[in-house]
Formats: structure tokens, C-alpha cells, sequence
């Protein structure tokens, strides 16, 4: 059996770390008896993290899938793939054929139960990763964006997709079904009034018997659906600087948005209707005339938004802490329970202990215990436990400075030396073997400077590094719900509620 040390130097990156010095790292990882095994250093020189196509890296995946190798050693976890998703699906690849995986640099040891413990964890976040693909793939499509080409997806009521030809290629556009744009501008205008809900709007359509002429039926959903798609606005600056306000990647330049053209929102493969996070988004300015002006589409928004607020806080009555929490005094979990409506109009979840409300056993906790606050405690108190797991990283990082310093002193020390050296040759006296002695000494100071020069670099690019793979601190603050809840699940043994209210995280680790 043998033992990969795998080094990697990027193209887009010319002061990174060189795969020598990674390699140096490696072996630094090697335990005392494992020096005697067989060690095979492999190099992807010039390749970017983001290509699984590397020379080296196939070279040690095909050892692997052979059973040749029982080990495999990197710098940092980053060498392996900036992806994620596909470190995580190389990860589990080494698990199948047997083989430890061991970063120096994030004390990253798959065989520790701790090691387990983060991928478990990278796994959840690798998932997340994966749903913004999407990106990829429409990077892929930007260029014919920028051009104004339809982005696909189903024809929007009111247009008709008819083939066209742009800039020599052919793509589609939209052609107005006057009929229906007529429909459409009604429903932006009856919504735009104050106190029309979208049900009002429903019902206001089949009292006036303006149902779709495409035969179908309208829902709350589809209405609400249409009245936030920009396909239908004069998409002007205001429209602009509403989707930039939202995070929205806009192709098109400014200065196309006069008023006229409808635009298109694309990029995500499902865009559901609660969904106002268009973050992970672009819009792009497409060639047919929009139908309903800026103020009342955007008039429509606000109504939805503030819709979507309300209904997202009667939906969630549950928390992402459900079957963690538990009563100190009885021992019986902790449910979430509805409250009353606030004055905000939002309701307010608290925990309840079930030996008080399905048993009469207890008492509970003296004090509300608003699932909110819990919720947002624990996830302060994860992102502090997810920032360690960095631990030997940020420690590592924290030393830096001490040895850059250190380095700096020594190049000083070196540059002393250089100068006494030159002065002594100018005050001459020195014969030809001297000076041949002296040019020596000459050059291997500055040889020393430049080693010293070459560790000093290194060090400032570990400090201002990119982000590397592992960022679970970071990840976690993008957590949605199910990841929120899958990260408690995994990090968290139980939350304890003491009868004064006070709480007590027991960890998994
Ligand atoms: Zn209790």
C-alpha cells in the first residue's frame, strides 16, 4: 500500500504556494512509522481547483479505484477541488475504497470520529452548493443574454413565442396577443388598489367572468405568479434599481432601461412563488415592448412582499430546533406552540414543555421560552462551534505574524551583514583571495535574502489566501431552514431549558 502527497499550483494564482513547499507540508504529516511506506508525491502544476481534469489528480483517482492507496495527504483541503459538492463526492469516493484523507493545514483527518463529524457537516452545506449549479449552466448562456435573446422557459400568458433571427442566430422572441396583454394589464391595475388581496383579485376575475383565454382557470398562485414576472413591465431605472436592491445580477446596461422593453429574470431552474430571494438571479432586457408601467408593477410588489411576510409567519410554526429541545425539570421535549398575533400582525412561536401541556406532569419552564430567541442564540452559539472546528487553521494564521516578524529581523540581520561585507571591500586591503572569498560570502547572503524573501511571501499569501473550501462558518451564515435544521441535528445532542429559562447546548462534540 502506498501514500499520495498531492500538490496542486493554480494558473490564476503566480505567488501561491509552490507544490514543493506543499509537499514539504505533507510530509511533515506523515507519522513516524509510516516513512517506511511507500510515498508517492503527485504535482498538477498550472491547474485551476475548479477542473477535475487534471493530469495528476486522474493519475491518483485511477491508484485509488486500483485499492493501491491507503492514504492520501494534502496541504489544504482547496488542492483537492474549490467545488464543494465535488470535493465532498471525491470524500466519499476515498471512504468507499478505504483510503484517510489528511489536510495539514484544517487538521482535517477523515479517520476521527471529529474528522466524520465535518464531513457530515460538508455534506449539508455540499447540498446547498449544489442548488446554485444553476449559476454554471447560465454563465454558459450569458453571451446570448446580453443580446436580448429569450431565455427560455414557458411562454408567458399574454405573448406567443415566434422564431426570429438576431445578430445572425436563430432564437425567439415574443409577439403580444393583444387580448390577453389587455387581461394582463387589468389584473397589475386592479391589484395595484388598495386593499385588493390577491383572493379579491381572484374572485374579481370570476365575478367579471374574465377567466384565461387559454381555457385555463386562474389561482391565487398563477395571479401571483404573473403579477412578478418583469416579462410584462416597461422595465425603466426605478425597475433597475429594484432588482439591483434585491441582488439581482443585471446583464443589461442602464442605459437600455428607457421604459419601453419587458425583461427577463432567469437562472434558477425553480422559482417559487414565496421565493422573493432573487440574489442567485439575472435579468436581462429582452426586444419586445412591455405592457404595464413601472409604478403600478412595482405598486404590485410592494403589495406581494408584504403578503409573502405575513403568510411566512403563519407558515412557520415549526423551528429548526424541533426534537432538540428539552425540559431541564421533567426530562420531556419541548414543542413550538403558536402564540397570539402581535401587534406587528406576525406570531410569535414559543416552546412548550409537552410533560406540562400532554401530561400534567410539570410545570415548565417559569418564563416564555419564544422560539425566535432560542433559535437565534443557537444559531450564534453554531457559528461560534463552526468557527473552531477551523481551530489549528486560525491558529496556525494567528501565529503568522510572529514569523513573519521573525523572517523580517532576519533579513534585516542579512542586509547588515551584506553592508559590512561592502564596506570592508571598499576600505580595501583585501587581496585576490580575499575578495574571491568575500564575493562568495557576497552571494550567498543574497542567496539566504532570497529564501527568505520567497518564506516572507509565502506567508503573506497564506494570510490574504482565498476562502478555502472548507468555510463552514461561512456557509452557515446562508443556512436556509432545512440546512439549519440538518447542521442542529448533527452538531447538537440536546438543548436544555432550566426552570428559570436559562439554556444549556449539549454538544455532539
Ligand atoms: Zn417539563
Amino acid at each position: 500500500m502506498a501514500i499520495v502527497l498531492y500538490a496542486r499550483k493554480s494558473v490564476e494564482r503566480e505567488n501561491s504556494i509552490s507544490c514543493e513547499t506543499q509537499l514539504d507540508y505533507c510530509r511533515s504529516m506523515l507519522k513516524p512509522d509510516e516513512k517506511n511506506e511507500k510515498i508517492i508525491p503527485i504535482v498538477d502544476n498550472g491547474f485551476s481547483g475548479g477542473n477535475m481534469n487534471r493530469d495528476g489528480f486522474q493519475k491518483m483517482m485511477k491508484m485509488i479505484r486500483q485499492g493501491k492507496i491507503d492514504k492520501v495527504i494534502v496541504y489544504k483541503l482547496d488542492r483537492i477541488s474549490r467545488s464543494l459538492a465535488d470535493f465532498v463526492n471525491i470524500l466519499q469516493e476515498f471512504k468507499e475504497h478505504n483510503v484517510m484523507f489528511i489536510s495539514s493545514q484544517e487538521s482535517f483527518d477523515t479517520s476521527s470520529p471529529y474528522g466524520e463529524m465535518i464531513v457530515k457537516l460538508l455534506m449539508v452545506f455540499a447540498e446547498f452548493e449544489r442548488t446554485s449549479t444553476v449559476n454554471r449552466v447560465t454563465q454558459a448562456y450569458a453571451h446570448r443574454s446580453e443580446m436580448g435573446f429569450y431565455m427560455g422557459g414557458r411562454k408567458p400568458y399574454g405573448f406567443e413565442l415566434v422564431p426570429t433571427i438576431i445578430h445572425n442566430i436563430k432564437t425567439k422572441k415574443l409577439d403580444p396577443i393583444p387580448s390577453e396583454v389587455e387581461q394582463v394589464c387589468y389584473i397589475y391595475e386592479v391589484y395595484a388598489q388598495e386593499n385588493v388581496s390577491l383572493r379579491h383579485l381572484l374572485d374579481i376575475l370570476v365575478a367579471e367572468g374574465k377567466n384565461p383565454l387559454n381555457g385555463s382557470s386562474w389561482t391565487t398562485a398563477k395571479l401571483s405568479a404573473l403579477l412578478k414576472n418583469p416579462i410584462y413591465v416597461k422595465a425603466d431605472s426605478d425597475i433597475y434599481e429594484y432588482y439591483e436592491r434585491h441582488g439581482t445580477q443585471i446583464i443589461s446596461d442602464i442605459s437600455m432601461f428607457t421604459g419601453e422593453y419587458g425583461a427577463q429574470l432567469y437562472g434558477r431552474s425553480k422559482h417559487t412563488p414565496n421565493d422573493s430571494d432573487w440574489s442567485d438571479m439575472k435579468l436581462v432586457l429582452l426586444t419586445h415592448q412591455g405592457v404595464v408601467d413601472s409604478d403600478i408593477w412595482l405598486k404590485c410588489q410592494r403589495k406581494l412582499e408584504k403578503n409573502r411576510q405575513i403568510t411566512n409567519s403563519y407558515s412557520n410554526s415549526t423551528s429548526w430546533l424541533a426534537g432538540k429541545v428539552m425540559c431541564e425539570k421533567c426530562g420531556h421535549t419541548m414543542t413550538t406552540v403558536k402564540g397570539k398575533i402581535n401587534k406587528d400582525g406576525k406570531i410569535r412561536r414559543y416552546f412548550n414543555c409537552t410533560g406540562k401541556s400532554h401530561k400534567r406532569i410539570c410545570t415548565g419552564p417559569k418564563v416564555s421560552i419564544y422560539a425566535e430567541n432560542l433559535e437565534n442564540m443557537v444559531y450564534d452559539c453554531i457559528a461560534e462551534k463552526l468557527s473552531e472546528l477551523k481551530g489549528t487553521a486560525r491558529s496556525a494564521k494567528k501565529a503568522e505574524p510572529a514569523e513573519m516578524n521573525n523572517i523580517k529581523l532576519k533579513i534585516k540581520a542579512v542586509e547588515q551583514e551584506e553592508q559590512q561585507l561592502v564596506s570592508a571591500i571598499l576600505k580595501g586591503g583585501f587581496n585576490e583571495e580575499l575578495l574571491a572569498l568575500a564575493n562568495q560570502k557576497a552571494a550567498q547572503l543574497k542567496n539566504d535574502k532570497l529564501v527568505l524573501y520567497q518564506r516572507l511571501d509565502e506567508l503573506k499569501y497564506q494570510n490574504n489566501e482565498a476562502e478555502t473550501v472548507v468555510n463552514l462558518a461561512k456557509s452557515w451564515q446562508n443556512a436556509d431552514y432545512d440546512r439549519k435544521k440538518a447542521v442542529a441535528m448533527i452538531m447538537i445532542s440536546k438543548i436544555i431549558i432550566a426552570e428559570d429559562g436559562s439554556v444549556k447546548i449539549e454538544w455532539n462534540i
